[in-house]
């Protein structure tokens, strides 16, 4: 399966697997929520069906995609984020170790077992850790005949240039907001728009049951935010909100306080030109408080609350990050 977006990236690779010129190394970039996952699949299958269809994609009926389905086939392999052994945290920091790249190069110096193509698939590659990373860079030089790797990310910057410059760029951006919204329609998504302009145009991320992990909040996860950040709107303190967003996943909650701001920011410096918001339907309650907010000590939580994403893996007390940053809202 494919999304209607990502019909040029197909026909980009078929073209070049026509053309003998497949890279041996790939490196799939964009945000959460444009499905890259999904493209990655259906490129793994496609590379290993024995008998794919005239657009490319897998026949689900051979040997091999039969392998695929079962969770077994010999010559694919792949490779995702994992919590420590050790930990005991609800909310662990995830990282691809070295032992498990060291697992991937032994299998992948051995020959084929079907005989045919051998596909290595990387989830999340900025999630591997320095050593990690090094020890992957002869492979993906030469990682052997017939031989895909292929890694994606939704952040390659934080990936070592040593690794993306061995690897082929296919990226996929946030895509047309015509296709995208067609799609949640088809897909019964009410409030299409909406969901769109939250999910800054990704469109998996709109999907209500999106198995989306860590990356997006859902329904009632953006309605906490949004109560502690309209707080002073219904004239509470936003404090009082605290223990619900640290139990929400870290990052989603974050930016999802950062949409909020940003709305806010917009309706306090350019109240009289119309800005496009991200909470447009809350637009009401947002000039209320642009309107009574001190644009200092807004610049300054903005500023603390961009601190507090770039640091979102560090493992912190979440109630006493949320205290800290609900106490500094309450007084903007
Ligand atoms: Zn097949």
């Amino acid at each position: 399966m494919l999304y209607p977006w990502q019909q040029s990236q197909w026909r980009q690779l078929q073209q070049a697997m026509q053309q003998q010129r497949l890279p041996h190394a790939l490196l799939l970039t964009g945000p959460n929520g444009v499905g890259k996952r999904v493209f990655t699949d259906a490129l793994a299958r496609s590379l290993l069906c024995e008998q794919p269809d005239a657009k490319g994609l897998a026949c689900g009926s051979c040997h091999s995609c039969k392998l695929l389905d079962a969770g077994n086939h010999p010559d694919f392999m792949l490779l995702k984020p994992a919590p420590p052994k050790t930990s005991k945290s609800d909310n662990p920091v995830l990282s691809i170790k070295i032992d498990a790249v060291r697992e991937l190069i032994e299998r992948l110096s051995t020959t084929s077992q079907m005989q045919g193509r051998r596909v290595a698939v990387i989830e999340q590659a900025d999630k591997m850790a320095h050593a990690a990373a090094n020890s992957l860079l002869k492979t993906l030089e030469e990682p052997g005949e017939d031989t895909v790797l292929i890694l994606h990310s939704a952040r390659p910057h934080l990936i070592p240039i040593t690794i993306r410059s061995r690897c082929q760029k296919l990226a996929f951006p946030i895509p047309e907001r015509r296709l995208a919204l067609d799609w949640l329609q088809q897909q019964g998504v009410s409030d299409a728009e909406n969901r769109l302009a939250q999910a800054h145009g990704a469109p998996l991320l709109a999907v209500d049951d999106e198995p989306s992990g860590k990356t997006v909040l859902d329904a009632a996860g953006r309605e906490a935010v949004a109560n502690a950040m309209l707080a002073r709107a219904r004239r509470q303190s936003a404090l009082m909100y605290a223990a619900e967003l640290a139990k929400l996943p870290k990052y989603p909650a974050l930016s999802c306080c950062l949409d909020w701001v940003s709305d806010i920011i917009k309706l306090k410096t350019a109240a009289d030109t119309p800005a496009t918001l991200v909470n447009a339907a809350a637009r009401q309650s947002i000039g209320v408080i642009a309107a009574q907010a001190d644009s200092a000590r807004l610049f300054r939580f903005y500023d603390g609350l961009c601190e507090a994403i770039r640091q979102e893996s560090i493992a912190l007390n979440p109630q006493l990050l949320w205290e800290s940053l609900l106490i500094s809202w309450d007084e903007v």
